[in-house]
């Protein structure tokens, strides 16, 4: 009775409901924000620690799992030659999901904002504004469509998403740099010394033969000396367009520095990879590059296939020794120990 008095205090139900409304509405508000909010939180935890581009879409992926049931997440970046598709499913359905992906990402006539459906699949596509080349976001579904409380929070996360990605590009661009030789294009002596120990290991696992060839121009201060630095550099860029063409991708090719380049050819024994070396000295020759009237560029390869037990350090002197005695036979030949 008391309580009921005390309402009437406050004014009638018609002035009051209203209020009530408000508050209710307020509180909404607030509980939505908080919930934004530790999802906003979930999705930073997600992406702490996570550097390279493929982590990034995986972590994205797992976070918007149990609020979006998708099947596949996608990300490109057509200026930086960028990117990553991270599929939940497997075998036929994975394969069909990464083809229709492939496909939307790259038609350009996608209408953003708007979904293509196909096979009972739905296909969203955004775009990210904040970074300054294009990066898209995309985004599978199977079922049914995504529904408005579903986009909002995609949405929601793209800043987030978009944030985290700029920091996936830098943290590559950076790596990429520390890992190739600017000028050829070819990675550098870092990942020699990082690759090197692994090959190694995997063919005395599997009983594999590995083979290194060692190679230095010959007279190539020549080439610098009558027709000048930049002509040297295109010269350098023309012999590393050579070796890239005969490498495979279990292959390592390094410019070890200066006019100085080794291969690692994974699964190749001494004779075969004896054959492969003379080609690389036929076509540096076949280059037809002349520093003067007498003085043709040409290449000295020493090569050796490494010995069971052998360490590293022992095998790269024995291979060294080898492109001595090119040098010393005459150049422009191969050696094999
Ligand atoms: P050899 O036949 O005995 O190998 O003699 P070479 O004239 O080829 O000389 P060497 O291999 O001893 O030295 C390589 C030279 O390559 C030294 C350096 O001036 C030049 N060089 C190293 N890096 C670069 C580069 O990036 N660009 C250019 N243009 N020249 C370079
Ligand atoms: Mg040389």
């Amino acid at each position: 009775m008391t309580i009921s008095t005390n309402q009437y205090q406050y004014g009638d139900s018609n002035r009051e409901q209203p209020q009530l409304a408000e508050v209710m509405a307020e509180l909404d508000n607030l509980k939505k924000q908080s919930e934004r909010l530790d999802l906003a939180n979930k999705l930073h935890a997600r992406m702490a620690g996570v550097l390279s581009l493929t982590g990034m879409i995986e972590a994205y992926s797992v976070w918007l799992m149990p609020l979006v049931n998708h099947e596949l997440i996608g990300y490109n970046n057509t200026s930086r030659q960028k990117r990553h598709l991270f599929c939940s499913g497997h075998g036929p359905q994975r394969r069909s999901a990464i083809a229709f992906a492939e496909q939307i990402i790259d038609d350009k006539s996608t209408v953003i904002g708007s979904f293509v459906k196909r096979d009972g699949r739905f296909a969203y596509k955004w775009v990210f504004e904040t970074t300054d080349d294009e990066g898209i976001l995309l985004i599978l579904k199977k079922g049914h469509e995504l529904l408005s409380s579903e986009m909002d929070l995609v949405n929601d996360s793209l800043e987030i998403l978009a944030e985290c990605l700029r920091r996936g590009l830098e943290y590559e661009d950076l790596c990429e740099k520390a890992s190739n030789d600017a000028l050829t294009g070819l990675s550098n002596r870092r990942v020699f010394d990082e690759r090197i120990q692994a090959m190694m290991a995997g063919a005395k696992r599997y009983n594999h033969p590995l083979s290194m060839i060692s190679m230095d121009l010959d007279k190539f201060k020549a080439i610098n000396d009558n027709l000048g630095h930049q002509a040297g550099d295109h010269v350098l860029i023309a012999v590393a367009d050579v070796f890239k063409k005969v490498v495979r991708s279990t292959d390592l090719l390094v410019r070890m520095g200066g006019d100085e380049f080794l291969i690692v050819l994974d699964r190749t024994d001494r004779e075969s990879a004896r054959i492969l070396a003379e080609r690389l000295c036929v076509a540096i020759d076949l280059l037809d590059i002349w520093a003067n009237d007498t003085t043709k560029l040409g290449i000295s390869i020493g090569l050796s296939e490494m010995e069971d037990g052998e360490a590293l350090q022992h095998w790269l002197e024995r291979t060294d020794d080898m492109l001595y005695h090119a040098k010393a036979k005459g150049r422009a030949q191969v050696s094999v120990d």
